[in-house]
């Protein structure tokens, strides 16, 4: 079977066929907005970031920051884009109470960043997304309408912040698919350093594209549902929506293009507006703007300075790690847990560090709800626990109290170890002393072992649980075998 009849849905009439293409909002890291010199601080009182360019006052004059250009060609770079060294900033018509200028400076027939490619991976296969666009663009403010029962508020803080709109082609055919691209595309722009991609402060949202046909048949009429803004919502929001047209077509109806919302509460897509064409805008060059030019000069500085990119690292650490596809995906998917994990690594197993990174420590992270950034347990530390049980100091088990030690108390491990008497016994007295006790109380069990040779686990639990388990549990279990003769 091929993987596209996979991603087939049923209708009452049979196989349907989900096409989806994403636009994706990424708010650019920059410390100063697109046009004007207003920080891009988050979470500033209202309206204290608003220079009089982004309020537009009458008179004054956008110019361009030069490194969110940069940031755009950077991003451009890591979607393998062809970068266009000319492009033209256009007026976007529209009015509405948080635009003040009543048109948004965006890129329409001449973006900066033209086709590109980003890859994804579905269960287990790798699949091309193609990338139409990038283009530059301004935000708008925000409207603030629940703070008082009868009025509504403007807040111009990130008004003309800059974006990068990446526009993918309609090459998504399942809700599946377009979570792991957003996924995909959001760990891409965090390497690079070009937006941090928090979705729950609104700095990556998706604009989600959604038509159905036959498989093989034409496309069909898509609905676009505005700014989902998390990776899960995505994937509601394209089944719940892709449902909805096959019931129409199903009964005899016709989609309509429209834009909808997305409504995680109710679980279901609701009209916003019947969707305007590209030509309702009135698109324009914008004459305050001269056409964006650089040199090749400029792009081949910033692709030196690019950074290792996920699929390069997920490849470097298969091979030089000898990591599990898996796992390697698992590391590299925020570069941060990347990073840690080379640490702990750095001069010990890879596998085991890969292990203890992904079980113990992503485990105890996802139970808390935080990520690696606020981990208690720093990846040295975490080192040091490894080393404890690389030269046998302690058992794996007693690694994990270690473990848990750490994370709630802090403090250098090979002195908590010290300190608290973990230390594991491998001393063969005192285990011998241990396994003649347990022997000498139970001449039953030692007699079932003999005719049964797996009751030796009962043996080694005893001894190990009378330990307190430090006792090695290697040496437990030879010395067992030769007192009990199995
Ligand atoms: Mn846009």
């Amino acid at each position: 079977m091929t993987a596209k009849s996979n991603n087939l849905i049923k209708g009452a009439t049979g196989d349907w066929e989900i096409v989806v293409g994403l636009e994706v909002h990424a708010q650019v890291n920059s410390r100063a907005k697109l046009f004007s010199g207003s920080s891009t601080a988050f979470g500033a009182s209202p309206n204290s970031h608003v220079s009089l360019v982004d309020a537009a006052m009458p008179g004054m004059l956008p110019v361009i920051n030069e490194e969110c250009v940069a940031q755009a060609v950077r991003t451009g770079l890591g979607l393998n884009a062809e970068i266009h060294l000319k492009s033209v900033f256009d007026r976007k018509n529209y009015f509405y109470p948080d635009l003040p200028q009543g048109y948004q400076i965006s890129q329409y027939k001449q973006p900066i960043v033209g086709e590109g490619a980003v890859e994804i991976d579905v269960d287990g296969e790798a699949i091309r997304i193609g990338i139409e666009r990038l283009h530059l663009e301004q935000d708008a403010g925000k409207s603030i309408h629940d703070q008082h029962p009868d009025s509504s508020y403007v807040d111009l803080n990130r008004s003309g912040v800059a974006l990068m709109e990446i526009v993918s082609k309609p090459d998504l055919r399942s809700a599946k698919q377009a979570q792991a691209y957003v996924s995909k595309l959001r760990t891409i722009l965090q390497y690079l350093g070009t937006c941090d991609g928090d979705m729950e402060k609104g700095n990556l949202r998706a604009d989600v594209n959604v038509s159905v046909r036959k498989p093989g048949a034409e496309l069909g009429t898509r609905c676009e549902i505005k700014n989902v803004n998390s990776i899960r919502f995505i994937g509601q929001a394209v089944d719940t929506e892709a449902r909805r047209q096959i019931g129409i077509i199903e009964d005899g109806g016709r989609v309509d293009q429209e834009t909808r919302l997305f409504d995680p509460q109710k679980g279901e897509t609701r009209a916003m507006r019947s969707k305007e064409e590209a030509h309702d805008y009135r698109y324009f060059p914008d004459p305050d703007l001269l056409p964006l030019e650089f040199e090749q000069s400029f792009v081949d500085k910033l692709k030196a300075g690019l950074p290792e990119l996920p699929d390069q690292k997920r490849a470097r650490f298969i091979k030089s790690y000898g990591l599990s596809v898996y796992d390697a995906d698992v590391l590299v998917a925020e570069k941060a847990n990347a990073d840690y994990f080379e640490t702990v690594a750095r001069g010990r197993d890879a596998k085991t560090s890969a292990n203890w990174v992904i079980n113990e420590l992503f485990g105890r992270l996802n139970k808390e709800g935080g990520d690696i950034g606020k981990s208690p347990v720093s990846a040295q530390q975490l080192g040091q626990i490894l080393d404890l049980i690389g030269t046998n100091v302690i058992s794996g088990k007693i690694a994990k109290d270690l473990f848990e030690i750490v994370w709630s108390e802090g403090g250098d491990p090979a002195d908590i170890v010290d300190k608290r008497g973990m230390k594991q016994v491998t001393d063969t007295g005192a285990i011998e002393k241990a396994v003649d006790d347990i022997i000498a109380k139970n001449p039953d069990k030692v007699a079932q072992a003999k005719a049964k040779p797996t009751m030796i686990g009962w043996f080694v639990g005893q001894v190990m649980r009378q330990s307190g388990g430090k006792a090695n549990p290697q040496v437990v279990n030879d010395i067992l075998k030769a007192k009990l003769g199995i």
